[in-house]
């Protein structure tokens, strides 16, 4: 199954034709940021609504669920903002 040609059909939120994009996903694994890049994944262009296929999210979730054995190809710093003032 080629991911370019894999039809996600109409966003389920808003009808739109979905297109077929490569994105990036990020996860929260036991307190760490992990972000999966070269998601295959279908990107609603009128609303945003991101869907990914059964196939992809199983991929996903297996790399997710063993931290130890993930393929990290690089780290990057995150800034991280509070909306509460510093006492
Ligand atoms: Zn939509």
């Amino acid at each position: 199954m080629s991911e370019a040609n894999y039809d996600y059909g109409a966003c389920h939120t808003c009808g739109e034709a979905v297109i077929a994009r490569t994105i990036q996903q990020d996860f929260w694994i036991k307190g760490q940021l992990i972000v999966v890049e070269n998601v295959p994944a279908g990107v609603c262009p009128q609303c945003g609504e991101k869907i990914v296929n059964a196939e992809t999210g199983q991929q996903i979730a297996a790399t997710l669920a063993k931290p130890d054995a993930m393929n990290v190809t690089r780290t990057i710093n995150v800034p991280v903002v509070s909306l509460k003032a510093a006492a």
